[in-house]
């Protein structure tokens, strides 16, 4: 039986045009597979919209999350109008989404009437969801308008995760059963359009799983259904050799290793999130990515048994992270283990520690911050690490600094003849921090002054792109 898992990124729902392109993808994918799951992502900038609601709520800030919701509601009303729908589909449509918003101003109004921090975590995130549920019933409208048994599934009592809110984790177990339970049914006779991005606790309490999670959502339904193919669908050419958005010659890579693209995922590319590559991996299910405006393109397949010389360097990324130094030569274990406590209480997940070196004398160690972990992570973090470290009478005289991780991706890099001297060559007139090698032996990462990130970027990019 064969399977297809399809993901929709925020860009490719956000407006008629890329609507119709998302539509006329799965009629035309419909005809080829036995099976169909679509996973959708919130419109662009709506998880932003509704985190900026929830910390509102948290402030009792009521003038201010309610504009948000007008704004969404209009947003997605606006949508709705414009889309070829027939009357009562339509209306049903325009109910469920004042419905939804109605709902998510009563949990911010609990979280504004709160006398107690307890229910932040919780609140956010029934919060932050509100925008997967509302795309998921426009798509599923939509393919039911065009014929196709589309259903809008909510992933809460899906995928289920532990109560790391935020940034939650999935139990496959739990999940793997609440699967063949609820979604195996369905599949065949009906199109499930499942909610991206979020969870829910064995108890049904919402949770999320990070930004850009709904391309994990797509991978973890992918493993669950024994997909034959996972698709990702977006608004660029494929995985490229950079961030396109920041070097206009990014070019697409046809074919990666799935250790090469967890590197690139890991490492800040964010088209990806960093913990979807693994399940995939384990599996050996292909993945794609492909542009929805281009779809007779290939894109980029991840799979096993690339045909890519040794050597080769594929792609370069950039990633924020934080560093601590110090006149300290003790253990690591304890520092690491109180940033790493710190960083959780602030950003809700793990820090990674990158590098860690020692000498005679210092100590220097970075760690990266995931992009799931949202653009205000880098920041909150640093002050909270700052803050923790100089009340701590047995941790003064670290600095703390920020930092940039610009990693270098391509399989077996380390062994190859010459390519660590062209990476250090592109690096000449730039002071480096760090240097690592992943333990995948397909990266090297850079540790520099987030004021070279750019320039540096550019160097090793350009080292890429005139060597393949
Ligand atoms: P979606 O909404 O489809 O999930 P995202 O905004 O999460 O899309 O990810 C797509 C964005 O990722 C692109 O617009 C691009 O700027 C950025 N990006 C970063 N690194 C890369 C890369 N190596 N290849 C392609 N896109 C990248
Ligand atoms: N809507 C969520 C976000 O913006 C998840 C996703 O887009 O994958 O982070
Ligand atoms: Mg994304």
């Amino acid at each position: 039986m064969r399977t297809l898992v399809m993901k929709f990124g925020g860009t490719t729902v956000g407006n008629t045009t890329a609507l119709t392109q998302v539509v006329s993808i799965v009629l035309q994918e419909n005809e080829r597979w036995d099976r169909l799951i679509i996973v959708v992502s919130a419109l662009e900038g709506v998880t932003d919209a509704l985190i900026e609601a929830a910390r509102l709520a948290q402030l009792s800030n009521r003038r201010g999350y309610r504009r948000i919701a007008a704004t969404i509601r209009i947003r997605h009303l606006a949508l709705v109008e414009k889309l070829p729908l027939g009357t009562s589909e339509r209306n049903a449509l325009q109910a469920d989404i004042d419905q939804m918003l109605f709902d998510m101003l009563e949990v911010c109004q609990t979280m504004a009437d709160a006398t107690s921090e307890d229910l932040i975590p919780t609140k956010t995130d029934t919060i932050i969801g509100v925008g997967e549920r509302l795309s998921a019933r426009i798509v599923a409208a939509l393919l039911r308008q065009n014929n196709l048994r589309g259903v809008a599934v909510d992933a809460i009592e899906l995928i289920i995760t532990d109560t790391t809110y935020g940034h939650a984790k999935p139990d496959m177990q739990l999940t793997q059963a609440r699967i063949n339970e609820h979604l195996e049914p369905m599949l065949g006779r009906i199109i499930p359009v499942v909610t991206g991005f979020i969870a829910g606790t064995p108890n049904g309490t919402p949770t999320t799983l990070g930004r850009g999670g709904s391309d994990y959502t797509a991978s973890i339904l992918g493993v669950c259904v024994n997909a034959t193919e996972t698709w990702m669908w977006t608004t660029v050419d494929g995985l490229m050799s950079t961030d396109p958005q920041l070097i206009e010659n990014a070019r697409v890579i046809p074919e990666l290793s799935y250790d090469e693209v967890a590197e690139l995922a890991y490492f800040g590319a964010k088209i990806l999130h960093s913990r979807m590559i693994g399940p995939l991996k384990k599996k050996q299910i292909p993945l794609r990515v492909k542009n929805v405006f281009k779809p007779q393109l290939p894109g980029t397949l991840i799979h096993l048994g690339t045909t890519i010389p040794q050597g080769e360097l594929r792609a370069v990324t950039a990633i924020q992270g934080i560093s601590l130094s110090a006149s300290y030569s003790g253990t690591l274990a304890e520092i690491s283990s109180l940033v790493n406590a710190i960083l959780h209480k602030t950003i809700g997940s793990d820090a990674d520690v990158m590098i860690s070196a020692q000498s005679s004398s210092r100590t220097f160690l970075t760690f990266v911050i995931p992009t799931a972990s949202g653009p205000d992570a880098v920041h909150n973090s640093l002050i909270a690490l700052n803050s923790s470290l100089a009340e701590d009478p047995n941790h003064t005289g670290w600095q703390v600094d920020q930092v940039s991780v610009i990693t270098v991706i391509g399989t077996d890099i380390d062994t190859a003849p010459g390519t660590l001297a062209r990476i250090f060559a592109a690096a000449n007139d730039v002071r480096l921090f760090a240097l690592s090698q992943g333990p995948s032996r397909c990266s090297i990462s850079l540790v520099v002054q987030p004021e070279d990130t750019d320039y540096l970027l550019k160097q090793v990019h350009d080292v890429i792109i005139n060597s393949g």
